[in-house]
């Protein structure tokens, strides 16, 4: 199949610092740049996701990877998903401690084939099998991550609740085949209970993918993107119409949970769509239509 490949990559939906707005937008465009060598060079649509996320899990500025939000007691407990449009293969990691890649984590989980999303601290002992360990908490816990939760906790003590904590990453691609993929990755929400599992892992919620709609990755408030399986209404609307309406319809789905979240989507012509009714949701995309080589990456809040 001809056609665009294309990669489109968030940095979470949010109310996120202005200041910090420009080192977020500069790192998914740096993640756009990396999953567009992959497509560029044949790869697959899940080899794209799974390359730009681990570029985001891998810089500070997110909540995934380095920098993921920290739980009330204090801890890192990572959610992470990939889904492959061409055969419904998936693979997830939910509440596992002290993940740096998350992403990789769900791929092996994928690769396998046995189970569907693996959870807690058990799964590391697959995780372990498959040559994969553990980050020291001092590895994945910055500065940062510890004031938001002071913050945190101090607003709670307040009564308050705010925009939900940005920085979750997410990727969706379209290859050279025509096949569609998505990926997502998140510390969760700052504050959360151990053991909370948020809509990243749980497929049709934060992350899907079918060659028959499209892919989407989804940000925000995880407990509403959860009841209005946000990732599944926007690949079933893609199979009706254009990416972009997908996103739009997917965000207006939150309405009836007063939820706030986004979305980045891809169907298998190569459209994308994105929409969030967050302040903010940094992305960047790279595309390479036939006719249209070497185009840039973009982004906007
Ligand atoms: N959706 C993520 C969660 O609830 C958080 C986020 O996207 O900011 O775990």
């Amino acid at each position: 199949m001809s056609g665009a490949a294309m990669i489109l990559v968030h940095g979470g939906a949010g109310d996120m610092d202005p200041a910090r707005e420009g080192d977020a937008i500069a790192g998914c465009e740096k993640a756009a740049r990396v999953g567009d060598a992959v497509l560029r060079q044949g790869g697959a649509a899940l080899d794209a996701v799974v390359a730009a996320v681990r570029v985001l899990e891998e810089l500070p500025h997110y909540n995934a990877g380095v920098g993921a939000v920290l739980s009330r007691e204090g801890t890192v407990e990572v959610d992470a998903a990939v889904m492959r449009g061409s055969d419904l293969a998936v693979g997830a990691i939910a509440a596992v401690p002290n993940a740096a890649n998350g992403v990789e984590l769900a791929r092996a989980v994928l690769e396998d084939g046995e189970h569907a999303l693996l959870s807690g601290e058990a799964a590391w002992r697959f995780l372990r099998e498959s040559g994969f360990y553990p980050a020291t908490a001092d590895e994945l816990i910055t500065e940062r991550s510890r004031r938001r939760l002071e913050a945190e906790r101090a607003r709670r003590a307040m009564g308050s609740l705010g925009e939900p904590d940005p920085g979750t990453v997410g990727a969706v691609a379209r290859d050279n085949s025509g096949s569609v993929a998505a990926a997502t990755s998140t510390g969760g929400t700052t504050f959360k209970r151990a053991g909370r599992i948020g809509d990243t892992p749980l497929f049709g919620c934060g992350t899907y993918a079918d060659d028959r709609g499209g892919a989407a990755s989804a940000t925000g408030h995880g407990e509403s993107i959860i009841r209005v399986a946000m990732a599944h209404v926007a690949s079933v609307a893609m199979a009706r119409g254009d990416a972009q309406a997908a996103a739009e319809a997917a965000v207006a789905a939150l309405d009836r949970v007063k939820g706030r979240a986004g979305i980045i989507c891809v169907d298998p012509a190569g459209r994308i769509g994105i929409a969030h009714n967050t302040r903010s949701m940094p992305v960047a995309w790279m595309g390479t239509a036939d006719d249209e080589p070497g185009s840039q990456a973009r982004a906007k809040r």
